[in-house]
């Protein structure tokens, strides 16, 4: 019998996760760029929306790092303008996103990435983006209800 190629047996999971494009990005009206190349890339959108976070928002969506020495001045970017909110699905989207969104640090990350494109510094880095599927789950439902999103 045939030996089926390697991949064959790997299943393919498909995954929901955050985006954020952060105040930075939407003040330049580069919004519309962000989302052209997760799209290139690849993953759907299946929910988006603009807000305001507020003080209290930010502080829970950012909760693990508020030991972190820039958590305050992390919490008050977040909320110095509008964000745009987006879940992305497909086949290993958290990890696709994240290599997508490049390290944290804008000139740490490689060329062709959301932060090298469009990141300003290790704070005003452009993009956020889940980093596991119990993140994943819970920063989705921080901001979406389930009749929000929408599969396709
Ligand atoms: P994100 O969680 O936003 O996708 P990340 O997982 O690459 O980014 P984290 O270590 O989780 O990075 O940090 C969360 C956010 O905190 C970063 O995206 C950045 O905006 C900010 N941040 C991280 N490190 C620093 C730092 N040293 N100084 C200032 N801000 C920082
Ligand atoms: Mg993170």
């Amino acid at each position: 019998m045939r030996a089926l190629p390697a991949t064959a047996n790997i299943a393919r999971v498909v995954e929901r996760t955050l985006s954020i494009i952060k105040p930075e990005v939407v003040a330049r009206n580069q919004i519309g760029a962000i989302l052209q190349h997760v799209e290139q890339t690849g993953l759907r959108i299946v929910a988006t929306r603009m807000l305001q976070l507020d003080r209290r928002q930010a502080e829970g969506f950012y909760d693990v790092h508020r030991e972190r020495p820039f958590f305050q001045s992390l919490v008050q970017f977040m909320t110095s303008g509008p964000v745009v909110v987006s879940v992305l699905e497909g086949d290993d989207a958290i990890a696709r996103y994240r290599k997508l969104m490049g390290a944290t640090d804008p000139e740490q990350a490689d060329a062709g990435t959301l932060r090298k494109l469009f990141g300003t510094n290790v704070e005003h880095n452009a993009v956020h983006g889940s980093d596991a599927p119990d993140t994943a789950r819970t920063e989705v439902a921080y901001f979406f209800g389930e009749a929000d999103l929408v599969p396709r």
